[in-house]
């Protein structure tokens, strides 16, 4: 995913370490609005503000570190999202990018489904008051008793991930006299990464069936055949943070060649076809992502011409955003505790939280930004590392970024684009706190998950 070294600019250093950054911005305190959400400004005093209350008072009321969301800029994009579709198509937000109560009300009331891959998922999903026929329930091993849930419930479907599972979902809705809503996940040797996907993938990965082989024309064959199931459709997911439709063109060609020989085989045309997720958004300035409403047209577009191709008629459409509803919503909030210049390298800045909070750097070299934001300064940019305080030298939250010179401890920096994938990968480790969810809305901030305290964690070791 890392992109290739961009030319240095000029900066305070002589030398530049070898790393993956631009040059330093010319104004270190202008905020970029492609990586910020949407209410983020920065107020005549220089401090940030989001929903319209000063990170200053957040960090002062909440503690640091702190997941900030932007309630009106969910709601905006789930809207977006909903809209684009329109009320042929589906859009289901992926719950394991993010997933609290607040979340799920908020989905509700703008219109969108609700992916799940977990028993536990699911629960949060129904306790806050998400219709299970608007469910959709995902995972490669899940286990008896969360599909006994799932199907009692009356999730609007199953996605079958397997040749064992086909079965057990038929046995487990056949025993509690159901007939169960599912589709198939296939692979169809597409795999895509940002800016280049493979159309020739290896289908060496856990999830799915692949299409090579025959082998997802067999598990059609086998789930049109069991009483316990409704097959409604075949599902693909080709990847995350993509950028480029083609990588979908490719996916929806094989799907569709896959609709028309079951329509061959069985007479059967399938209803639905669902594309997953993984459309990418802006962590820096670099990524230009595409919105939702071009996303719709080329999806739409790509699943109509390869139908009308096949003479089939087009199925109803769904996808699966999940960093692309909620991801640009929240930043993360720190404050600085040490700054730790090595000489003709780069400046470490320490913060308060790290890996535990952020794995996903660490995890996939992921590239993030990063912004001082208690006040402005006029001081040189320095090229530096924003890490974290655990006891792994990979506990690397920035890579490479350039934050002002005279940066010191106490000074509250954040990180943008941070709502997906961040706290649903948050860990103890050094028994790290969690950090809270904190939502901005119209002057007013509110938990919508608290900060984990000592007696959370000691309550669960019992002696
Ligand atoms: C992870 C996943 C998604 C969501 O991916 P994003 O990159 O967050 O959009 C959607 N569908 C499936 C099946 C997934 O595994």
């Amino acid at each position: 995913m890392s992109r290739s070294a961009h030319p240095a600019g000029p900066r305070h250093a002589d030398v530049l370490p070898e790393g993956h950054y631009a040059a330093p911005p010319t104004d270190l305190n202008t905020l970029d609005a492609k990586v910020w959400a949407q209410t983020v400004t920065r107020d005549a005093d220089g401090v940030v503000s989001v929903g319209g209350v000063p990170v200053t008072r957040l960090a002062e009321e909440f503690g640091t570190p702190a997941y900030v969301m932007d309630e009106a800029d969910f709601r905006a994009r789930a809207r977006a999202w909903r809209t684009a579709f329109g009320h042929d198509a589906d859009v289901f937000y992926a719950g394991k990018a993010f997933l609290s109560r607040a979340v799920v009300r908020w989905l509700n009331e703008e219109g969108l489904n609700l992916d799940v891959c977990s028993g536990t998922e699911l629960a949060t999903a129904l306790s806050a008051g998400m219709p299970a026929d608007r469910v959709a329930f995902h995972g490669n091993n899940k286990s008896a008793a969360e599909i006994e849930r799932a199907v009692s419930v009356g999730v609007g479907r199953i996605v079958l991930d397997s040749f064992q599972e086909i079965v057990r979902v038929a046995h487990i809705a056949q025993s509690l006299g159901k007939r169960q809503r599912v589709q198939i996940r296939i692979t169809v040797g597409v795999e895509a990464h940002t800016h280049e996907f493979i159309a020739t993938a290896h289908e060496d990965q856990k999830f799915g069936i692949p299409l090579a082989g025959g082998q997802a024309a067999e598990a059609v064959r086998r789930a049109l055949q069991l009483d316990g199931l409704e097959l409604i459709g075949i599902h693909s997911h080709i990847g995350s943070q993509i950028f480029d439709m083609s990588g979908f063109e490719v996916a929806a060609h094989r799907v569709v060649g896959l609709l028309k020989d079951i329509r061959d085989e069985h007479g059967v045309e399938l209803p639905e076809i669902d594309l997953g997720g993984g459309l990418g958004i802006a962590y820096t300035s670099d990524d230009d992502p595409r919105e939702p409403h071009e996303i719709a047209k080329a999806l739409t577009e790509i699943v109509t011409r390869e139908c009308d191709a096949a003479r089939l008629r087009t199925p109803r459409i769904s996808v699966e955003p999940g960093r692309a509803v909620v991801g640009p919503t929240a930043f993360t909030l720190y404050e600085v505790g040490t700054v730790k210049p090595l000489e003709g390298l780069r400046t470490y800045v320490s913060v308060d939280g790290g890996m535990s909070d952020n794995i996903r750097t660490a995890l996939y070299d992921a590239e993030y930004s990063v912004a001082l934001v208690s006040r402005t300064s006029d001081a040189e940019p320095m090229l530096v590392r924003v890490v974290g305080k655990h006891c792994e030298s990979g506990d690397i939250v920035v890579k490479d970024a350039f934050l002002p010179a005279d940066l010191a401890p106490g000074d509250l920096i954040a990180v943008p684009a941070t709502g997906a994938y961040c706290r649903s990968m948050a860990s103890n480790y050094n028994h790290a706190l969690r950090p809270p969810v904190v939502a901005v809305a119209d002057g007013e901030a509110r938990v919508i998950v608290r900060r984990e305290t000592e007696d959370d964690l000691l309550r669960l070791d019992v002696g």
